[in-house]
């Protein structure tokens, strides 16, 4: 905590990228800032592309009314912004198109600011701004360290034709195989995440520092390799500030249906914010989630932005599907507030794509996690879930983009062996003590950001 005593209050704007697995990293450390007694300014880009993301910000400034909100209206489309399928990847670029906007807005905020913290997405065009004002700007990465080190070394990996032959080897450390690499980065087009990955990957070694919403006791090999200089020479300070703790300023759900379970008894199924299934892949799930015999709650997510899932369940299951699903289980189409099921005493496990804010909200409340990579980071995150004992990951089940179907019976299978697995349970909670130590008083995480905080009160 900061001295109550002393005045120098450091203010510090952040600007996060499309989609909730930016958006929440950051409201979470906008709250933690705040309870330093940082002055905090959240930028917004405007428009959002989900429902979920204005939401959770109107319902964030209203619990924080200490927090000054400024929005940044996104400049229209032009035929030149490359289209792609991906609705967020394709919000990244808008709001790198419109980045040079954000210098009369910045310089215009009073008190001066003492720091900019901007999303990784954005690295090569808000740096320039921050440099011609002459402003530290540190990027926030949003996944794990290990995902940083291929985000930071894939530029130096390039061949001809912009394509990668080998694994990410780093000294030290497990490599990053190919096949677990997010699989827009293996093709030889263009694409808007590969040209993500270069420019930004390349650009933020001149910032003034990379955040990292992970802790020592979990990615200690990797943290110490990126700050040895062992990733890439020249790299500014890697801090790890995580996990950041969950906050609870989301209006609370009516859970009776969870109320009624037995102690962790419900296994808790999600994919995350924006990824869809295709519908064979639902139904299968579906079936292996009533053929395991456990009890379960299923977030069904039909369309990757949800204002455009509005399928009812019956629907995407079929009758016969959701009649036999409300033997065990619940199966619902809205958004759920997960951090508070995640709390909830009746979930005993989770099966999860391992998006980054997932895997830490799983170890902050100690659920242990049936690892289903889908996309992007997700493979990474999930030999990360088995390495510390977290959970356990089925290889052979691939990557969920359309790759495979994954039969109901294999799921039925593994979802059993995780709920009956005691050992795993056991472990979940010990990685949840020490993810909790890491950001109480005396724990690494928190002598970082303090110290951070300090060098912020010296630019004053
Ligand atoms: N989330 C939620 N309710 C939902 C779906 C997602 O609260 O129904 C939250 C989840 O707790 C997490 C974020 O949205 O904080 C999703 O981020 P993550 O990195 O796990 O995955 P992404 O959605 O980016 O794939
Ligand atoms: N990613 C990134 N910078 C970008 C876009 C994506 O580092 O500009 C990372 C992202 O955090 C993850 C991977 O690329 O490590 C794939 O992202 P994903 O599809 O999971 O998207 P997300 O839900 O994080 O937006």
């Amino acid at each position: 905590m900061s001295d109550p005593g002393d005045l120098r209050v450091p203010h510090v704007a952040l600007l996060p990228s499309a989609g909730m697995g930016h958006l929440t990293p950051f409201l979470r450390l906008a709250a933690l800032l705040a309870s330093h007694n940082v002055c905090v300014t959240f930028i917004t880009p405007n428009p959002t592309v989900s429902l979920a993301e204005s939401q959770s910000l109107s319902n964030f400034l209203m619990a924080f009314p200490q927090i000054t909100r400024k929005q940044l209206h996104l400049l229209p489309l032009d035929e030149s912004c490359p289209n792609s399928e991906d609705p967020f990847y394709y919000h990244f670029e808008l709001i790198r198109r419109s980045s040079h906007m954000l210098s009369p807005l910045l310089s215009s905020l009073s008190p001066p600011l003492s720091a900019m913290i901007t999303d990784m997405s954005f690295a090569s065009t808000v740096l320039p701004v921050t440099d011609s004002l002459g402003l530290p700007n540190y990027i926030f990465f949003t996944s794990s360290a290990k995902m940083l080190t291929l985000y930071v070394s894939f530029h130096t990996m390039l061949g001809p034709n912009h394509t990668i032959k080998d694994d990410l080897q780093v000294p030290g450390l497990g490599p990053i195989p190919k096949s677990r690499m997010p699989p827009p980065l293996l093709q030889e087009s263009n694409n808007l995440l590969k040209t993500f990955f270069i420019e930004n990957g390349k650009k933020m070694t001149e910032s003034s520092g990379i955040l990292v919403n992970t802790y020592e006791s979990i990615e200690s090999e990797t943290l110490a390799a990126l700050n040895e200089g062992k990733v890439l020479r020249k790299l500014p300070s890697v801090i790890s500030i995580g996990p950041l703790a969950p906050c609870f300023f989301e209006t609370s759900q009516q859970l009776q249906w969870l109320d009624d379970q037995a102690t962790g008894s419900v296994l808790y199924v999600s994919f995350g914010s924006r990824t869809a299934m295709s519908r064979e892949q639902i139904r299968e799930l579906g079936d292996g989630l009533v053929r395991s015999g456990c009890r379960f709650l299923w977030a069904v997510k039909d369309k990757k932005v949800d204002i455009e899932d509005d399928e009812k369940l019956t629907e995407v299951l079929g009758e016969e599907l959701l009649e036999r699903v409300k033997i065990n289980g619940l199966a619902v189409k809205n958004w759920l507030n997960q951090e508070e099921i995640l709390s909830h005493p009746a979930i005993g496990g989770f099966l999860s794509h391992c998006g980054w804010n997932s895997l830490s909200e799983a170890l902050w409340d100690g659920v242990c996690i049936l690892a289903w990579p889908q996309h992007g980071d997700q493979k990474v995150n999930a030999d990360l879930v088995e390495r510390i004992g977290l959970g356990t990951w089925d290889k052979s089940w691939g990557w969920g983009d359309g790759e495979m179907l994954v039969k109901a019976e294999d799921i039925a299978q593994r979802v059993s062996e995780i709920m009956g697995n005691d050992l795993l349970k056991l472990q979940a909670l010990h990685i949840r003590d020490k993810a909790r130590r890491a950001v109480g008083d005396c724990g690494s995480s928190t002598k970082s950001l303090t110290a951070l905080i300090d060098t912020w009160k010296k630019f004053q």
